[in-house]
């Protein structure tokens, strides 16, 4: 079964206790200031929650980042594996990581081209990361199923379990392709405003 993680980005807490009252436990943020501010005392009472970082993570914000999120899904250069890897020796504490890939090959987009992800991968092994999938956000207004598959190959050449893939508008098809971890934002909580 895949995993939801309800994208509770921009929506007050006000907004998400409903799903907390009804005992959902994987929500998505992706900013480290703004999830701090919401999450940290929730986290405190409740153990169960889990936490995912989708957003891109900017190297001086990695040891806030591991102390509030169990996960992090967009691990996108060799510098901030770097800085992961020290920050999670001193706080003790080693979150799971998605590497993101650039699949559409995108100036704009971050991520790891795909033709490097094995010496990336091996890079992240050395450093001590626990790396359990990859992440992709295909390009926008373009058919997703090729890049979908695309990654889904990629992800079993080197034997990762996790794919996170898929949003409001292309989890479906995401699914097709064996996502392990979808995230929901907009047909959760609404459109942001
Ligand atoms: C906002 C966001 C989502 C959720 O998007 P929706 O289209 O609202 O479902 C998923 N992944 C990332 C990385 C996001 O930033």
């Amino acid at each position: 079964m895949p995993i939801i993680i309800a994208v509770s980005k921009t929506f007050s807490m006000e907004k998400i206790t409903p799903l907390l009252d009804f005992g959902h436990t994987h929500f998505g943020e992706n900013k480290v200031q703004e999830a701090l501010l919401k999450w940290s005392d929730y986290k405190l009472k409740n153990n169960n929650i889990k936490l995912h970082l989708v957003g891109k993570l900017q190297t001086n914000k990695t040891k806030q980042a591991i102390k509030l999120f169990d996960y992090i899904h967009s691990l996108d250069s060799i510098k901030l594996a770097k800085e992961i890897s020290k920050q999670q020796k001193i706080i003790n504490k080693k979150p799971k990581i998605f590497i993101q890939i650039n699949i559409g090959e995108e100036p704009q987009k971050s991520g790891i081209n795909k033709n490097e992800i094995i010496n990336f991968y091996n890079s992240c092994k050395e450093l001590n990361l626990d790396i359990v999938g990859l992440m992709c956000l295909p390009p926008i207004n373009r058919d997703p199923d090729s890049f979908f598959s695309e990654m889904k190959q990629l992800n079993n050449k080197i034997n990762l379990k996790e794919l996170s893939m898929g949003m409001s508008d292309d989890y479906l098809i995401a699914l097709k392709y064996s996502s392990t971890f979808i995230r929901i934002g907009t047909k959760i909580f609404g459109k942001r405003s």
